[in-house]
């Protein structure tokens, strides 16, 4: 097995926060290169070239990490949009494509399995092989093309988590096991989320926490439970979108007439890159050690996030500079609050 970073992901949580960023589904759909509803990443061979630059302007943000794109290039998806021979080389080529922008900035570099829609609890063993067998063969390919540890996302099920968390040992990776925390309080089969991220803990996964779903306003009371609940690192990566707890997940965000926001008409919903660095800041200091973004991410985002760390990045030779422009930099007319788009540390 070949490992491409310098460092392994356990010498850089030992260092102090880790940075992701994630949601290129999305931002690959916003630019026109996946299609909504299916959001299977045919770019991948399809325009390699839009998925580098992505991976690019995730990293000189400031990511530490750059995520391989098999999220939904499992052979279940890929048979739905007719491309199930495809399968192997749309794998490998993600994980090229990572290691090879990951080597420009240094970067670990992660596989990537996600929620199959395969998985059904009251069938388990069944439905559980077929899981099985999807996340060997996208691994195995991973493991061989490179990554330094898997992140294993957008778990609605223990049960399907475990499977991935089993898979991930016998090639010998570490993995960061994330779940998306759709529902209320537990996940489709019925665990307390971190009751689940426990779980997942004891059986050996190197990071546990959420990913997607949640914005950071509903999702940092989770993790503070989730910290206090587990003595391994912890991760988090909501989407940078105003959930509320009338709506803690972006899936049920609405607009005023009642029609649904997710998934293409989120942005009056979108958080700032400010709300976004404010995060940073409280979950380093509740104690998390992986910090990230999900679905709806941009770069701006990333870089606010890295700064608010107290990193300077590449493209922090670009952060604004309003104060130069030649209206905007007069004398502030809103306050603070305003900026941050209204939403403070009080009513999180
Ligand atoms: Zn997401």
């Amino acid at each position: 097995m070949s490992r491409p970073s310098h460092t392994t992901l356990q010498q850089r949580l030992s260092e102090g926060v880790v940075l992701g960023a994630e949601g290129y589904v999305f931002e690959l759909e916003r630019r026109g290169y996946v299609k909504a509803g299916p959001f299977v990443p045919e770019v991948i061979l399809d325009e390699p070239d839009a998925l580098r630059q992505l991976h690019r302007d995730f990293l000189r943000a400031g990511s530490d990490v750059m995520v391989a794109l098999t999220y939904y290039a499992h052979r279940e998806k890929l048979r739905d949009v007719g491309r199930a021979d495809d399968l192997e080389q749309m794998n490998r080529q993600a994980v090229r494509i990572a290691n090879e922008i990951a080597a420009e900035g240094g970067a670990l570099v992660a596989g990537n399995i996600c929620n199959t829609w395969s998985y059904d609890p009251t069938d388990a063993v069944a439905s559980g092989a077929v899981v099985r067998a999807q996340y060997e063969e996208q691994l195995g390919w991973a493991v061989e093309e490179g990554v330094d540890f898997v992140i294993a996302e957008t778990n609605d099920y223990v049960g399907e988590a475990l499977i991935g968390l089993e898979v991930c040992h016998e090639l010998g990776l570490p993995a960061m096991v994330t779940f998306a925390s759709v529902q209320a309080t537990t996940t489709y089969d019925g665990y307390d989320y971190v009751e689940a991220c426990r779980i997942l803990a004891d059986q050996g996964a190197t990071i546990v926490g959420l990913n997607c779903s949640r914005g950071p306003q509903t999702m940092l009371p989770l993790l503070e439970r989730i910290r206090a609940a587990v003595d391994i690192a912890v991760a988090a990566q909501p989407v940078p979108y105003r959930t509320s707890p009338v709506a803690p997940a972006f899936e049920s965000l609405a607009s005023a007439d009642g029609l649904h926001a997710f998934p293409i008409a989120l942005e009056p919903f979108q958080c700032t890159r400010f709300e976004m660095a404010e995060f940073a800041v409280r979950a380093r200091d509740i104690g998390v050690d992986y910090v990230g973004i999900c679905c709806g991410a941009g770069p701006h985002h990333v870089r606010a996030m890295a700064e608010a760390l107290g990193r300077t990045t590449p493209a922090s030779r670009y952060s604004p500079a309003i104060d130069l422009h030649p209206v905007l930099g007069a004398p502030r007319v809103v306050g603070q609050e305003e900026l941050m788009g209204g939403w403070t540390a009080a009513e999180a």
